[in-house]
């Protein structure tokens, strides 16, 4: 079964916590497909907190619905996540986007997301990778989605990461 998850971090070193959560679920059996860029992203709810790093993924598991998530909080607890309010600052936060046409509405998961479609944070990342996947419950693809939203929340690409000689280059000591 195919799944889209929403990666975002906003403690230590956001960029690396999503590589450190996309290598844990690859060490889980989860096989990862495709992945959006990253974002930087403007926080929501909560001010005075760093922004966001955020990235949609797209993965292919066996697991069901129940079974992702509770791997995806095992991640979470792993890489050191401490349970708070939401919108509160996070070193990794998984969220199950979409998984395909299945809905799920139950106290503990509801799928797809319950704010996928009022969040900037999660609709850009997801319309870059997905933008003709369709919202089973509202009959409305990604990218329509993400023109019609509301939310007034920057979300701004990331820069690439420096290239690994750029930081050499400026303590190389100079030549002659
Ligand atoms: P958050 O603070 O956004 O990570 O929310 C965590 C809570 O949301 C957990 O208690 C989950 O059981 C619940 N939850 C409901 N639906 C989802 C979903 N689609 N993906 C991840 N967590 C979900």
């Amino acid at each position: 079964m195919r799944y889209y998850l929403g990666l975002g971090s906003n403690l230590v070193d956001p960029r690396n916590n999503l590589a450190r959560a996309r290598r844990r679920l690859a060490a889980n059996g989860i096989k990862i497909l495709k992945t959006s860029s990253l974002y930087r992203t403007e926080p929501v709810g909560l001010s005075g907190q760093p922004w966001f790093l955020n990235q949609a993924v797209l993965v292919e598991t066996s697991l069901s619905p129940w079974q992702l998530l509770r791997l995806a909080q095992r991640v979470e607890s792993e890489m050191g996540r401490i349970p708070g309010p939401r919108n509160a600052p996070r070193v990794i936060d998984i969220d199950i986007l979409l998984a395909g046409d299945t809905i799920v509405d139950t106290p503990s998961l509801t799928v797809p997301h319950a704010r996928l479609a009022e969040r900037n944070f999660v609709l850009v990342p997801l319309a870059e990778i997905a933008p003709r996947a369709v919202h089973p419950l509202l009959k409305k693809t990604i990218q329509t989605l993400r023109g019609a939203s509301s939310d007034r929340a920057l979300v701004e690409k990331a820069p690439s990461a420096l290239r690994p000689d750029s930081a050499t280059a400026k303590t190389r000591p100079r030549s002659g």
